[in-house]
């Protein structure tokens, strides 16, 4: 019921010739068989939108950014872009809340909030991005965490807004580091996850929001993650910048 979706956030990470290469070898093998299963995003840095959006043009891989900015109306804000910017090169989704913004640039649940309210006024689809650290994890905290990260932002949103998210549960201790949840930690957190949608909205919303894990996927742990019944997909970082990785990883999914 709920379509399986691989987002590559590809950081810092890229120039104008590997990104042409990258794109293209991508594009050989997300043909329509692929991409009727699955919804590939790339999520490049903001300076190589244009380029990325023009090869991706005529395709069905759709094009992401990793962020915008707080302030939504145009003006005296030094370095920001903001969603109606990244709107006009159609770009269809964006990650917000990310744990490296969190921790690296103070973003807070209320910050969140307010960009995931600009994407969907611009018809950008967030992807929502929550996750304890090892700390919080044991000492026993994950649920409070969660439902502290995931409730900020629905009891701001409105039903319709809430139906319109993509989550991404990424455990903090499992991005970049090569230490991946298993399929039943990962479950488990995904299924908590879509219960508190549904204490929220009710059991439908709940059935149709689709949650990607995010830590550490690669093309030889996707298939038994996206096969567990609350994972639909998964938002990759490092493997995103290898054509064939992300390739085997959209096709686990
Ligand atoms: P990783 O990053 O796949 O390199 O662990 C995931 C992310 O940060 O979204």
């Amino acid at each position: 019921m709920r379509k399986a979706m691989v987002a590559g956030n590809w950081k810092m990470n890229g120039s104008l010739v590997s990104n042409e290469l990258l794109v293209n070898t991508i594009l050989k093998g997300a043909d329509k068989l692929l991409t009727d299963s699955v919804d590939v995003v790339l999520c490049p840095p903001n300076v190589y939108l244009s380029q990325i959006c023009e090869l991706l043009k005529n395709s069905s891989v759709m094009c992401g950014v990793q962020n915008i900015s707080l302030h939504q109306s145009d003006g005296a804000h030094t370095g920001e872009v903001n969603a109606r910017m990244m709107k006009e090169f159609g770009t269809k989704y964006v990650i917000v809340g990310h744990s490296e913004r969190r921790a690296n640039q103070f973003e807070s649940d209320a910050d969140v909030l307010s960009k995931i309210k600009h994407a969907l006024q611009y018809q950008m689809i967030p992807i929502f991005c929550v996750g304890e650290t090892l700390d919080q994890r044991e000492s026993g905290r994950i649920e409070v965490v969660i439902s502290d990260q995931v409730l900020s932002v629905l009891d701001g949103l409105t039903e319709k807004e809430a139906s319109e998210i993509v989550v991404a549960y990424e455990p903090v201790w499992a991005i970049g580091t090569g230490l991946t949840a298993s399929p039943d930690q990962a479950q488990e957190v995904h299924r908590y996850i879509r219960s508190l949608f549904s204490s929220r909205y009710g059991q439908e919303l709940a059935e149709k929001v689709r949650i990607l894990y995010g830590g550490s996927v690669n093309a030889a742990n996707a298939s038994d993650l996206f096969k567990m019944k609350d994972i639909d997909g998964g938002l990759v970082g490092g493997a995103s910048l290898k054509a064939d990785e992300f390739l085997g990883i959209c096709r686990s999914s």
